[in-house]
Formats: structure tokens, sequence, C-alpha cells
């Protein structure tokens, strides 16, 4: 049996592993490399392994950086089984439209700027069929991947059907049991429940996307959320909060909810300004089983992301209308970079006036116009025009949804705990300096731990 590490090789995007095992090949994950964009787009060009030795993919979770590529596998023939959460197989219907929309765009944009032509990896006829391929299974209920593997779907706690995945590999007489984390999410997470550790390990893949980092808590990032709208609407102002349409999103609606049910924000207007948040809360609200039953409001609500304040704005017009509204309002819109998407025309219009804030509550990576405004530059340059920036800057770090040093920490701890034979963990899905500190520490635990370099191979 034998592990190939392709892509979230010492890095944090293009998750993609290779499972041999039982005289088959499995896929785990094929994501999107994403960074700066020649590197990025030669990376994704590039398929993890022949098309035709490809027995069948299994899939942890729909972000773009797990799942973004399985079109372009569809592209050049692949037609076996993708295995996935049904909530997975649900975002990924919108996502990876959304993902081959994005492409062509791109493509589109770049050859009006005369610049190098680029060929979209896939196009829409491609996710199409990639969704078709998928088979969902629910967590908790084993199932046969190929005959001589068979796999188990643990609940990660990171987004919406985001799973940890118990492979279990028979060749001969021996059987052992690969875990794969997929990305491990957080305690306390609103909507999603909490990550589970998958038990009876003999090898870990683990991510390490911040294991050399701390969070905020989800209820400090609450309670600041409450205060910026407090603060903002006593001046006035407008709250703009770029956001990722799938995942923070629902999770932003949902505890204003809870704060506008606690008295805690100010009754004022609420809109989500993004047809794909739309699409996505369809597809949260088509999925209440795997909510977190634990929390207070899953319990005594039925419409989590509806309520008398929130808005959803679908059309152009709509979105144009809230620009010339008066007084006090939330407006939640993509791109979480603030690279794309109507939270640009919000912020042409409205980053100048200082009673306004710029909330940001997601990873901004450099070369983004968000990081530029988390830098507080005073002038930002947004569709080919200077504006000043004017608005109070927020930056609230604690709706993070991977688990930081001491949450990987605590996640292997209560894997090892079930897992006498647990002999090896590789570390996937992190830059280098967060990889070399989790794997300092899970050494000094007696851990074996290893960093694998892209296209390392490692039997088991
Ligand atoms: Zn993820």
């Amino acid at each position: 049996m034998e592990l190939e590490f392709v892509g979230a090789a010492r890095e944090v995007t293009g998750s993609c592993h290779i499972l041999r095992a039982a005289g088959k090949t499995i896929v785990l994950d094929c994501g999107l490399f994403q960074g700066k964009r020649t590197e990025s787009h030669e990376k994704n060009l590039r398929l993890p392994v022949p098309i035709e030795q490809i027995d069948a993919i299994v899939l942890s979770h729909a972000h773009i950086d797990h799942a973004g590529r399985l079109p372009f596998l569809v592209r050049h023939g692949y037609n076996g089984p993708i295995w996935c959460t049904p909530a997975t197989r649900d975002l990924c219907a919108v996502m990876l439209a959304d993902s081959a929309h994005i492409q062509e765009k791109d493509a589109e944009f770049l050859a009006r700027r005369g610049k190098e032509p680029v060929e979209p990896l896939y196009s829409l006829r491609h996710a199409v069929r990639t969704i078709e391929l998928m088979t969902a299974v629910p967590y908790r209920r084993p199932f046969d991947v190929v005959p001589g593997v068979r796999a188990t779907f643990i609940d990660a706690g990171h987004i919406l059907g985001s799973a940890s995945v118990a492979l279990d590999c028979t060749e001969g007489n021996a059987t052992r049991r690969l875990v794969f984390s997929g990305d491990i999410g957080r305690s306390g997470l609103p909507i999603i429940r909490d990550p589970e550790a998958p038990d009876g390990a003999d090898v870990v893949v683990m991510e390490s996307t911040y294991g050399d980092r701390s969070h905020e808590s989800v209820e400090g990032a609450r309670a600041r959320l409450a205060s910026v709208i407090r603060e903002t609407a006593a001046r006035g102002g407008r709250v703009l909060i770029p956001a990722f349409a799938v995942g923070r999103t629902q999770e932003l609606v949902y505890d204003l909810h809870v704060l506008a049910r606690a008295g805690a924000i100010p009754a004022i207007p609420i809109f989500i300004d993004s047809p794909l948040a739309i699409d996505t809360t369809s597809v949260f609200e088509m999925h209440p089983d795997v909510f977190d039953h634990g929390e207070d409001l899953v319990q005594k609500v039925q419409d989590l992301f509806r309520f008398d304040l929130v808005r959803y704005t679908r059309n152009v017009e709509e979105s144009k209308a809230l620009a010339t509204m008066h007084g006090p309002i939330v407006i939640i819109a993509a791109s979480g970079m603030v690279e794309s998407g109507r939270i640009l025309h919000h912020l042409a219009q409205g980053a100048s006036d200082q009673r306004n804030t710029v909330l940001i509550v997601g990873f901004q990576a450099e070369h983004t116009l968000g990081r530029r405004i988390v830098e507080r530059r005073p002038v930002i340059r947004v569709f080919g025009e200077e504006v000043p920036l004017r608005a109070e800057v927020v930056v609230i770090n604690g709706y993070s949804a991977h688990a930081d040093r001491a949450e990987l920490s605590s996640w292997i701890d209560r894997v090892r705990e079930h897992s006498p034979r647990l002999r090896q963990v590789w570390l996937v899905h992190g830059e280098p300096p967060a990889q070399d500190e989790l794997a300092t520490a899970l050494g000094a635990k007696g851990l074996t731990v290893g960093c694998p370099l892209p296209r390392e191979r490692h039997e088991f």
C-alpha cells in the first residue's frame, strides 16, 4: 500500500493525494492550485496521474482548493465514481458551476487586455458531468470505494458536509486504516457540528494550515461583530462586509440572527448582496440533518437564514438600488478577498465615508485589494479609480473555519487515544513555517511526523 502526495504538499492549495492499495488507484481530493496566476495555472494543467489509471475518487469537502480540479479530470476523460457526502455534492453543484464561470470570465478578461490567452481549465458542461459522477454517502456509513478499500466519512466540522475519511485498505491478510483528515474545523463554529476524531488509525494524513497560529475565539468574534454594528449604526454609517459566498456568509447571517434575537444589534436592514450566496443558502436549508443540534438557535428556529432584518438581493437592479438608500445598513457581498464581485461597487461608493466600516472576516492573501484594506492604505484602487479609504477598518479573525495550533494538536490527541497502532503522521495543506512548527510539537508527543514534498511516495 502506498501514498503519493501530489498537491497541498508544503503549501495550502491544490489538495490531492494518491492512494494505491488492493491493486487499485484512488485519488483523494483534486483541488485547484491558487496564488500567482502563471505559476498556479501551470500546476493546474498537470494531471495528478494518467486518467486511465484512476479507479475512484474520494472528496473530503466542497472548497475549491479540494474539489476545483475534478471537472478538469472529467474533461480529460474521467468517468468513474466520485464519493462524497450529500451536502458536499450539493455545494459542489453551486461551486463548480461558479468556478467554470469565473474561469471563462478570466480568460475573456485577459483576451480583452491583449494578454497571452489562457484557456479555461473546464467549462460548465464538465462541471455538470462531475456532479453526475458523484455518489453521496452520509457520515458514519461504511462503503466500498473499490474492492479491498472500504471508507467511512466522519464529520470534520469545517464547512457544511466536510469530512475526514477513514480508509480501510486490505491486501491479503493485512488491513491498514489510513485516516485523511481533510480540513479540520473548530469547536463552536456556527451551524455546523464540532470536528469528530476518527479512531483505529495506522497512518494519518493531516492538514496543518494554522499549525503555527492561534485564533480569537468564536464567541469573541460574535461579540465583536455586534459592537462593530452598534458603533457604525450610531454614527449613521454602513457596515460593508466582504465575505466568501459559501459558508462564511451563512455563518454571518446565522450569527446576526442570534444577535438580533438577543437585542444585541440595532434593528437595521441587513442585505446579502450575492446570487451565489443565495444559492448556497438554499443548499444549507436542504441539509438541516447535519447542523449542530446542540445550538440554541438550531433547536428553536426553523428558518435560520431568514428573519425580519435580512434581505437577499439577487438581481443587479436591486443591488444598485442599495447605493441610494439612506441611514445605517449592513451589506454582505462577495468576493471574500475583494478581488471581484458586488462588494467592489459598495466600496467604490462607501470607502471614502468615515461614518462607514469595512469589516474583514476572512483571510486576505498578498496582492489582493482585501489585503490593502487590512493594511489601511490611505488610497485604494477600485475599478481603476482611486478612492480614499476613510472608512474605519476592523478585522475579526475568529471566523476562521480551520483549527488553530491548539485545536490541531487536540484533534490528533483524540485520534491517537483510540488508535493503538498509529505509526506515522504526514502533514499536508500548510506553508512550511506552519508545518515545521506543528511537526515539532507533534514530534514532542512521541509521534513520527513527516512533511512530504510534491511527488513524494511512501509505503504504509
Ligand atoms: Zn476547506
